[in-house]
């Protein structure tokens, strides 16, 4: 076991630093620290206590409840800001048509954003990674699905994801080992759900997700609480902090309220070190062998820009000028109904069945794909608000309270993104965070592509609310965000196009890697994280390669 080394004045030299304690850089420090390496990890954001975040949501206003306020229940760093909604923040600031889209609810603290995911593991069709060559649009990746696929059943080990192992069941069906865990059980409204939609052409299967149908890696078993967004109290959902504290314990350092801001890089553009404030705004040092930067889809291209020098006055790594560009994210929106019959969605986690059908086909040539979540997230919050509304008292309340949950059903639709380079994040030339640092400003436009694919999947949803009798039936008009952040720092087989090789390395810096979302050339339809952890997996095993060498 080795560890990083300080001096007296709190700089430090480790074979591997990486920036971000997320899934990601989680999995890529636990992997490195385990082959002996000493591996220190700087965090931008606090550590934070999970008793103390389950008791901030108890305790939160019935208002922000409702509101899905995933964020304000999580303490935050002061000197680290992470997007806010109630109220809203300016830290990061979307324009462009779909600016509204695009806003994002990541968490900056030890563990990342995982903290408050909701835990679907999805794979990407092999054909999601070739469509500029299927269906000429997009882009190609420069590695196949073949080469991903072990990192995928690897990541799918080190998270504990539970699936479905009738291949019929599966989406994609290409797999080389089974799931590590047999799927969650449907609840009565997955399977009825699935009933009266599968006769008439639709395909609802499993979600495979990260979340344990028996003890697995010293934690519990899903009770199935239906508490998981924003937060498993009892741990059975997986989350990143899981790997931070695997990661220390093969000796591995974390420093939290680390915020990473500058990059040396030598004369051969190889990167020498990265410097830190602390918590109490003190400047810090780390220099290593290899560097990872594992931030986030919107934090990574930002640290790039922010710590652009004179050999690299663009920014690092973006001799090609695309980091910040191709940013994506699965676009979506809900439709709400009360069906003829009770449903009762709500037992169980958060989400487990999801309409694949419209996942591929040669429409994707002309518009986006989609799918079809049945939120699983109990109606009780919308149902109590619904009837309030009705200025209903008393026994009367109780039981309209009571009908709308059992009777509401709520759809959450993703759309797939292309990549496109003017949706684009820079640097705000007006907004400051408190260290100082330029805050982040993203241009979106989803595109005709997706525009014309939501038209396609709400004539899906009309048949759909035609086959429960629906009432009440409303898709929102406007397109939210999905939090899948993807694209700043996009991969290819060209430097002169992309950041990133297939390994996540950068092109211009041989010792550096930015693996994560943003490499995803492609976005697919489904939620993108077990992509992001594989392709970290993937990073860690050419950077053992790497050490290996040096
Ligand atoms: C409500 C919600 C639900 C979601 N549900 C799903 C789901 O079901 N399935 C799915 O696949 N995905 C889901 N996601 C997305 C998923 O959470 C992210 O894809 C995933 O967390 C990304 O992991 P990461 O390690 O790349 O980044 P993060 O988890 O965001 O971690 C990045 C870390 O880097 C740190 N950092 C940033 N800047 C600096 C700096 N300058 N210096 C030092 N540290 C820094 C941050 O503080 C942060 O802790 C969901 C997201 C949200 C918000
Ligand atoms: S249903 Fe409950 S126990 Fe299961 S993952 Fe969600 S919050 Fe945790």
């Amino acid at each position: 076991m080795k560890s990083p080394a300080f001096d007296s004045r709190g700089d430090a030299t480790a074979d591997v630093i990486v920036v971000g304690s997320g899934v990601v850089g989680a999995m890529i420090a636990d992997q490195l620290a385990g082959k002996g390496h000493s591996v220190l990890v700087l965090e931008a954001g606090p550590r934070i206590d999970r008793g103390q975040v389950v008791e901030n949501w108890r305790n939160m206003p019935f208002f922000n409840r409702v509101g899905s306020d995933f964020q304000g229940l999580f303490p935050q760093s002061p000197l680290a800001p992470a997007p806010l909604y109630f109220p809203k923040n300016d830290y990061v600031l979307t324009t462009g048509p779909s600016g509204g889209s695009f806003q994002q609810g990541y968490l900056r603290v030890v563990g990342g954003t995982t903290w408050h995911w909701a835990a679907s593991c999805w794979r990407h069709l092999p054909v999601d990674m070739r469509m500029k060559s299927t269906y000429g649009v997009g882009r190609d990746w420069p590695i196949s699905y073949d080469e991903l696929e072990p990192f995928y059943c690897d990541a799918e080990d080190r998270m504990g994801v539970a699936g479905p192992n009738d291949p019929a069941l599966q989406s994609p069906s290409e797999r080389s080992r089974p799931y590590p865990m047999d799927m969650i059980p449907w609840g009565y409204g997955d399977r009825r759900f699935a009933e009266v939609v599968n006769p008439h052409g639709y395909r609802s299967v499993p979600i495979p997700q990260a979340r344990n149908t028996r003890p697995w890696n010293g934690r519990p078993e899903c009770c199935g609480n239906n508490n998981c967004q924003p937060i498993c109290p009892i741990s059975a959902m997986y989350n990143g902090i899981h790997h931070v504290t695997s990661a220390e314990a093969k000796g591995a350092k974390v420093l939290a309220e680390a915020v990473v801001y500058k990059i040396d890089t030598d004369e051969n553009n190889r990167v020498t070190a990265v410097h830190w404030y602390d918590a109490g705004r003190r400047t810090r040092k780390a220099t290593g062998k290899v560097f990872v930067l594992a931030c986030n889809g919107i934090e990574t291209p930002r640290l790039l820009l922010i710590a652009a020098n004179a050999r690299n006055p663009r920014g690092i790594a973006n001799s090609s000028d695309q980091v910040g560009r191709n940013m994506m994210d699965h676009s979506g929106f809900h439709c709400t109904f009360l069906a003829k019959e009770p449903i009762w969605t709500g037992r169980g986690p958060a989400q487990s069945s999801c309409l694949v059908g419209p996942r591929d086909g040669a429409f994707r040539s002309e518009y986006s794909a989609n799918k079809i979540i049945l939120n699983n997230i109990t109606r009780v919050g919308p149902a109590t608000t619904q009837a309030l509304k009705l200025g209903l008292v008393g026994k009367e309340l109780d039981d309209e309270i009571r009908r709308r949950t059992a009777f509401g059903v709520d759809l959450s639709i993703s759309l797939e993104p292309l990549p496109d380079p003017n949706n684009r994040l820079t640097l705000s030339a007006t907004r400051r965070d408190p260290l100082g640092l330029p805050c982040p400003d993203i241009h979106y436009d989803v595109g005709e592509y997706v525009r014309k694919g939501a038209e396609a999947s709400r004539r899906q949803l009309e048949h759909i609310g035609s086959l429960f009798g629906a009432v009440e039936f409303h898709i929102t008009p406007d397109l939210n965000a999905n939090n899948h952040i993807m694209g700043g720092t996009i991969m290819g087989a060209s430097p002169k196009d992309s950041v990133v090789d297939g390994d996540c390395r950068a092109h211009d810096h041989a010792n550096l890697w930015l693996p994560g979302g943003g490499a995803m050339p492609s976005g697919s339809v489904v939620n993108s994280t077990l992509t992001m952890v594989a392709l970290g997996l993937k990073a860690a095993a050419s950077i053992e390669r790497e050490l290996q060498r040096a």
